[in-house]
């Protein structure tokens, strides 16, 4: 472990880079083959999506500075809760604990990016896209990617979290985000199994249709416990999943790049076709569905 955790210390901008394109060049390359639809203008549909890689560039350098310096900081003070945690002399304890508490951190935050309406501005940039596939891991606006980080960086401070941590963390992150959205399922009974403890594509899928309560479910990040445990973990059959958010639907500009760079700053549209929503049937098909009932599903409004 000692050695590994040497590596990535030495080696972490080519370690990020070698697994963020590795994983966007596989996911991409199997969908080819067994997504769930075909879009014939799936390049086009990337490179929007893509185009994001750029936007977010300069705040990328402006966050590594930021989180090198809380990190180097926390470290020459032993200041945050992990170093009052008796039991954190070991690199294995020490990544376990790291991992679970800034899981739950990105839960938090992704609530907070969906009950709060200004920050859900933000956030209906990566919710408005009708094509879900491993692109769409890359749609994120500017705004959030900033907000997603002040989050971060927070949780960091009060931890104390190590570097070598933080990063091993962020590289399964990687690869679960990117899995997560991937334009095909796994089969029902693996999605069963691996779905009690991590986010599948199937899960995060049900986010991603476009009417709430489904919207406001299945936050996790890369674990699903967290969803189990707060009382928003839901399924949804692929068959009566649509991809999208409600009030964006008849929207024509929203497959432009500029449009969705300006979006957050216009008006808050109100959401309107949950309570047709909640009655739906519970999925016949899932053991692990949650029952459905307009009182398990009265939604939370945005504040
Ligand atoms: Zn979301
Ligand atoms: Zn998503």
């Amino acid at each position: 472990m000692h050695q590994f955790i040497l590596f990535l210390e030495h080696a972490s901008s080519e370690v990020q880079f070698f697994v963020i394109t590795g994983m966007l060049l596989l996911c991409w390359n199997v969908e080819q083959f067994i997504g769930l639809s075909i879009n014939p203008s799936k390049w086009k549909h990337a490179f929007v999506n893509a185009g994001f890689i750029f936007s977010n560039f300069p705040l990328q350098i402006l966050v590594s500075i930021s989180f090198a310096a809380t990190m180097q900081w926390t470290a020459h003070h032993h200041f945050g809760l992990f170093y009052h945690f008796p039991f954190m002399k070991n690199d294995w304890v020490v990544f376990m604990v790291t991992f679970i508490f800034l899981d739950l951190g990105e839960y938090v935050y992704h609530v907070f990016m969906h009950r709060v309406k200004r920050l859900w501005m933000f956030h209906i940039v990566h919710h408005s896209d009708l094509q879900l596939d491993t692109s769409t891991s890359l749609r994120e606006h500017p705004g959030e990617n900033f907000i997603r980080n002040c989050f971060t960086l927070l949780w960091v401070f009060v931890s104390g979290t190590v570097f070598w941590a933080l990063l091993l963390r962020q590289l399964i992150q990687i690869i679960s985000n990117v899995f997560a959205h991937v334009n095909y399922r796994l089969p029902e009974s693996v999605d069963r199994l691996v779905g009690l403890v991590f986010i599948t594509p199937n899960l995060h899928h049900v986010h991603h249709h476009y009417v709430r309560p489904y919207t406001d479910c299945n936050y996790g990040d890369v674990l699903s416990v967290w969803d189990r445990m707060f009382g928003t973990f839901r399924t949804l059959s692929s068959s009566k999943t649509v991809f999208g958010v409600d009030t964006y639907m008849d929207e024509p500009k929203k497959h432009i790049y500029w449009y969705l760079l300006k979006l957050p700053f216009g008006k808050y549209r109100k959401s309107t076709l949950y309570k047709e929503e909640a009655v739906h049937e519970p999925e016949a098909d899932s053991a692990s569905a949650i029952e459905f009932s307009p009182l398990q599903v009265e939604p939370v409004q945005r504040v």
